[in-house]
């Protein structure tokens, strides 16, 4: 029998925890008993994927840069990807701001819901704890988003997976002297990380192995921990936006594909699919990124040189789902309080978004933290500042998931239309988990 192909097990993972989730919900003792019992086995999933991160950024960073003939390939690359990430997101925040402006979500909001979203959440912990990490954000300098990303130990930064752009600016600067030195002293480094890549890629076909029973754990998960459908309901209409302008953003990564790369994009989705279900289920980029890199380099054909560069950089700065989100959030909490946004304030929304994501973490719920730097920007009231996030914060986690797979199949397109500019999209070249297994058994 052929055995059903990975995207299927992994969505049939995902109903049956949302189902099971559900199910728990009705029995006085089962959210705790998911609590106990099946969530750890989705923390484990997600600490096994960030667990081999950094090692794969590195081995495979090394590689990309050492396998270029000429360093100013890596310069067309690398400004390529910058341009392109910030045009799609720009994309991404003009779209959001079009639909909430048109369909007008916050304005049919009634008084009386308003008053019992704040009553829920504005005092709640999960509202409070993103208003605190706002304002830790905030003192923060112009330039010094640079200052953070240069480490002062490399060691120290390959410990800490928020530092991410420190482990990527150590492996360019260490890759691209590997290539000055010459290719004759720089050969043991080169074997150590290239057989240290197979070897991590090769944990990522592990780890993908236990995917279904994870994603079942983590939606089980969501399920239960979930706010009160009542509330959800009220919600409808907003979480309808976000969601339709996320929809339209995959319409536009297939039109970019089309166009730039000449693929089919149904072939690139259904390609992409266990990284973007994966998103989906673990609300993390960076939880994702593993996955996305082996998709976009082994199943649509991606050169290592494009693929280890534009992949980690676009996990931690590009975030085309948050962005859009934000912009949408941004205008309805403003539209359901009565606060008035001129069109300088949406341009002021724009500017803001885009840099808030580049600084928005990949972890689930990163989004709404960056969103009150947004509103700040344009002048929301710092006293109403908790009942605006407690407006959206019933939705957030489920529009999370929705716009971390935005946020990873807009790194995949990004990753593919500048591999084709620079010669470098191939053919796919899977690789199974089991194919040296006779070896050693
Ligand atoms: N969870 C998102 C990500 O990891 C970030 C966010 O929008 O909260 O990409």
């Amino acid at each position: 029998m052929r055995k059903l192909e990975l995207h299927w097990q992994i969505l049939i993972g995902m109903v049956i925890g949302l189902l099971f989730g559900y199910g728990m919900t009705q029995v006085e003792w089962g959210k705790e008993f998911v609590l106990d019992w099946i969530k750890p086995i989705g923390t484990i999933f997600v600490k096994l994927l960030k667990l081999i991160a950094i090692p794969l950024i590195l081995a495979s960073l090394i590689k990309g840069i050492s396998d270029l003939q000429d360093i100013s390939k890596f310069r067309t690359i690398g400004l390529r990807t910058m341009g392109i990430y910030m045009g799609t997101t720009v994309v991404a925040i003009v779209l959001g701001l079009v639909l909430v402006n048109v369909i007008q979500p916050g304005s049919g909001i009634s008084e009386e819901t308003i008053a019992r979203l704040t009553e829920t959440y504005a005092n709640d912990s999960g509202v409070t704890s993103k208003l605190e990490e706002a304002s830790r954000q905030k003192i923060a300098g112009p330039l010094q988003f640079l200052e953070d990303m240069v480490p002062e130990n490399a060691l120290a930064a390959m410990t800490n997976n928020k530092l991410m752009l420190q482990v990527i600016f150590f492996t360019i600067f260490l890759g691209i002297s590997m290539l000055l030195v010459g290719e004759k002293k720089s050969k043991p480094l080169k074997d150590f990380f290239d057989s240290l890549n197979d070897a991590v890629l090769k944990m990522v076909d592990l780890i993908m192995l236990t995917a279904p029973v994870a994603v079942f754990a983590l939606l089980a998960n969501v399920v239960v921990s979930s706010s009160d459908p009542d509330l959800l309901v009220a919600l409808l209409k907003y979480a309808g936006v976000v969601v339709l302008g996320l929809t339209l953003m995959i319409v536009f990564y297939c039109i970019l594909v089309v166009v730039f790369t000449k693929k089919n994009p149904f072939w690139f989705l259904k390609q992409m699919s266990p990284a973007q279900l994966l998103a989906f289920s673990t609300s993390s980029s960076a939880a994702t990124l593993p996955v996305t890199m082996e998709r976009v380099e082994e199943h649509i054909g991606v050169d290592k040189e494009v693929s280890s560069f534009v992949l980690p950089v676009g996990a931690t700065i590009n975030m085309d789902g948050t962005s859009l989100y934000q912009g949408v959030a941004a205008v309805f909490i403003s539209q359901a309080l009565g606060f008035d946004l001129s069109l300088g304030d949406q341009l002021t929304i724009v500017l803001t978004a885009l840099l808030a994501s580049i600084g928005t973490a990949a972890v689930p719920g990163a989004g709404m933290v960056m969103l009150v730097i947004v509103l700040e920007a344009v002048g929301f009231p710092a006293d109403k500042l908790a009942i605006g996030l407690a407006l959206i914060f019933a939705v957030d986690r489920p529009l999370d998931m929705f716009r971390t797979v935005i946020n990873v199949t807009g790194d995949a397109t990004v990753s593919m239309v500048v591999a084709k500019s620079v010669g470098k999209l191939g053919k796919p070249k899977i690789k199974d988990w089991d194919d040296h297994l006779d070896e050693v058994s």
